[in-house]
């Protein structure tokens, strides 16, 4: 497990274990290989609150039964931090996802890129392992161009880039235009709300469907 941010240098894919002959495949968590608001919510449940579905937003879809204003965003963001150190294993996964995975890892070399709180890590890790999907670990604070091409620019392949959140898939194709990116939101409940952009990033929903994009974006180019 290894921390970056657009401040730090990019890691060695070597010293994580990854090759530099093979294609990369860069895969984001929440909301893509687990259902981080069906977790989240079911945290919040334990505590009184309700999450309700109504946006794509996170704090302020948190309630008081039977209120019709959300709690404040501080509270808010206290349950969000004590989540990642108490209950950031308990998540759901995002179905199809850890098979997805495992087939895919015979085509291309695979990294988890994470944007988590610090408490998060070890129960973050735990869970990648216990659903089957022990792959390399990088917990990355701020948006994840910069450590995407970097890691994209020591692989001798194509590269392909997995998120649910637009800022992140903008940073990507600002920084290393020459990495495939996809969009997908695993919670059927969020796919509606969430802010898209399919003229630049392709948003492909499902794990079934993913695997297959990312399967032909794997496909080494005619020259
Ligand atoms: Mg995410």
């Amino acid at each position: 497990m290894t921390f970056t941010s657009p401040d730090h240098p990019t890691p060695d894919l070597r010293d994580l274990g990854l090759r530099t002959d093979r294609p990369l495949l860069i895969v984001d968590v929440d909301e893509v290989l687990g259902l981080f608001m069906e977790g989240f919510a079911r945290y919040l449940a334990t505590h009184g609150f309700e999450m309700r579905f109504d946006r794509f937003a996170l704090f302020q879809n948190i309630y008081r039964p039977g209120e019709d204003r959300h709690i404040d965003i501080e509270t808010g963001q206290a349950h969000f931090q004590t989540f990642f150190r108490d209950a950031v294993e308990d998540m759901p996964v995002a179905e199809g996802g850890p098979q997805a995975l495992a087939r895919l890892s015979r085509r291309a070399d695979i990294v988890i890129l994470t944007n988590a709180p610090g408490q998060a890590l070890e129960g973050r890790r735990r869970w990648l392992k216990t659903h089957g999907m022990d792959y390399p670990l990088l917990v990355n604070s701020g948006l994840k161009g910069p450590v995407a091409a970097g890691l994209a620019a020591q692989a001798d392949g194509p590269c392909v880039f997995i998120d649910d959140m637009i800022p992140n898939l903008d940073s990507v194709a600002e920084h290393g235009p020459e990495i495939s990116r996809f969009q997908t939101v695993a919670d059927i409940r969020l796919r509606p709300m969430a802010p898209s952009r399919p003229d630049l990033h392709p948003r492909v929903d499902g794990w079934d469907a993913l695997e297959t994009a990312i399967l032909a974006a794997l496909e080494p180019k005619a020259r």
